[in-house]
């Protein structure tokens, strides 16, 4: 009977496979509420209004956070999330901006009182970036350790997972599954998906337009994407600045790229993350993105948006 039940709930809200493949029972299908907060959604540029790359999925209270721009221990405590550590963190790629944050999540967390190794995932060379921090701050740890302050033994550990695309986690009805995409020279840099049981949301992380993407993200809910203004790109005045316009086809997506992309992928709502926008306004980039093609619900993110 209860089998049975869990089949028609499962065919009513159209994902049954997921369903099935995760265990969840009937019970879980009414509670479960996924929420998505954008916490830093800005780029290198110090916006004081706009932190560096870092959004939280945050599951009945659980929360994934994906990547860790600078800033991202101040916006998780503004946006009222645990400042003991995610559950979890799954890093895009080493780029600086998305992991300035990190040595920051790391030891901060620890001093807040975490006392588990802190789960990350993300790819090659993210195991010597975290000794290399690990070590740099090896004094701090001593002394808080060993010191008057008495923190947690061992808790500013780390369970560092490097990735390859595919399933990367799947844990009480939620499931992580890495993406690779281009991003310029870098070797391994990834988009996420991460489904719940009542949703499907992609981080496109950064990335020029991904095919691989494209499939991976078929009809999600949402899907919060990286982007820079096409009708302002141009040579930049500094040296190198000739180069900027190609930087930015070969590592970055266009609005204009981004409306086409949208419109193969057919999400529930689009997102415009990590702007790089060169003096665009809002209005500027929602055009490019039309006119690339695509007709359906988005929004400009913000620091602090909930979805
Ligand atoms: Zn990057
Ligand atoms: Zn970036």
């Amino acid at each position: 009977m209860q089998t049975a039940l869990a089949i028609l709930l499962s065919l009513a809200l159209g994902c049954p496979a997921l369903i099935r493949s995760m265990n969840t029972s009937p019970s879980d299908l009414r509670a479960t509420t996924t929420k998505v907060i954008l916490l830093g959604t800005g780029t290198p540029y110090p916006d004081p209004a706009a932190s560096g790359p870092a959004t939280a999925v945050v599951v009945d209270g659980r929360v994934l956070l994906f990547d860790a721009g600078p800033g991202v221990m101040r916006r998780l405590r503004a946006a009222n999330l645990p400042i003991n550590g995610p559950e979890a963190l799954f890093i895009t790629h080493l780029h600086s901006d998305h992991t300035l944050g990190y040595a920051d999540l790391i030891l901060t967390s620890w001093v807040m009182r975490r006392r588990a190794p802190f789960p990350v995932y993300g790819p090659r060379g993210l195991q010597r970036m975290t000794k290399h921090l690990l070590s740099a701050y090896s004094a701090d740890i001593n002394i808080r350790e060993s010191g008057l302050e008495h923190e947690v033994a061992g808790g500013y550990r780390v369970d560092v997972h490097e990735v390859r695309r595919g399933i990367v986690y799947e844990k009480d009805g939620v499931r992580v599954t890495a993406i690779a995409v281009q991003h310029g020279a870098w070797k391994d840099a990834f988009a996420y998906r991460i489904d719940t049981v009542d949703r499907s949301i992609v981080i496109s992380g950064d990335t020029r337009p991904s095919e691989e993407l494209v499939k991976a993200a078929q009809g999600v809910d949402i899907l919060i994407h990286e982007v820079y203004s096409a009708a302002r790109l141009g040579p930049e005045d500094r040296p190198g600045g000739k180069d900027w316009p190609r930087y930015c086809r070969e590592y970055h997506t266009s609005d204009v790229e981004l409306g086409a992309l949208a419109v193969r992928i057919r999400p529930g709502l689009l997102i415009l993350d990590h702007i790089i926008r060169m003096g665009a306004s809002d209005e500027e980039l929602l055009a490019g993105v039309r006119a690339g093609g695509y007709a359906g619900k988005v929004l400009i993110g913000r620091d602090l948006d909930s979805f």
